[in-house]
């Protein structure tokens, strides 16, 4: 395509190679030249580089956020959350957690960015806890296994999720071997089953 083939209004996008009104690109002014120029990239293309720069960051950003409201908690700096408490490592983690992760506690797909969490291992003692507030002690998991685990002891919370694999085990072994509508009643009651463990 050549320049005669547009109006002379029109300018051309090197990005995305069409042809747009002049309105659509920003105006540079060279040096002390008055002649006015305009970008070689229009508008649109610009604000797609930024935002896809801005995404290539993103993990970053998240974690920069989190060391900044961890920091602002233990009254110290985000600097010191991301290096001394090793925050940056959690980048390359989230960043592939992004990128359809699953949640290491219950297996399921994260609904969403903010559904992948900070979770402390073991519930640090005090706002200073610098041994539990370290990434050594940090698992993302998912809103869901957030609120399970909450500020029980990290084995505690094992334990109980262990019982809950067993148990859902057992439900699914039950209903594959009745008719599961006939006895679905009997499932509410744990007593029915650890009858039937017994046997
Ligand atoms: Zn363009
Ligand atoms: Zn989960």
């Amino acid at each position: 395509m050549t320049r005669d083939e547009h109006r002379p209004c029109e300018r051309y996008c090197k990005t995305c190679k069409e042809w747009k009104h002049y309105s659509r690109f920003k105006v540079k002014t060279a040096g002390n030249d008055t002649v006015s120029r305009f970008h070689p990239i229009c508008r649109d293309c610009e604000q797609k580089e930024r935002n896809e720069r801005k995404n290539a960051n993103r993990p970053l950003a998240i974690i920069e956020q989190r060391a900044a409201s961890a920091a602002h908690k233990a009254a110290t700096s985000k600097e010191f959350f991301m290096v001394q408490m090793n925050y940056r490592s959690l980048v390359p983690v989230l960043s592939a957690l992004m990128d359809d992760g699953l949640c290491q506690g219950c297996g399921h797909s994260f609904l969403h960015e903010r559904d992948i969490q900070i979770e402390h291992l073991e519930p640090p003692r005090h706002a200073q806890d610098w041994a539990r507030l370290h990434a050594r002690n940090i698992r993302l998991f998912c809103a869901s296994c957030n609120r399970t685990k909450s500020d029980k002891p990290f084995q505690q919370w094992l334990d109980e999720q262990e019982g809950a694999r067993l148990s859902n085990l057992q439900h699914q072994n039950l209903e594959h071997e009745f008719d599961g509508t006939l006895l679905e009643g009997m499932f509410e009651t744990k007593a029915w089953i650890a009858v039937t463990d017994a046997t």
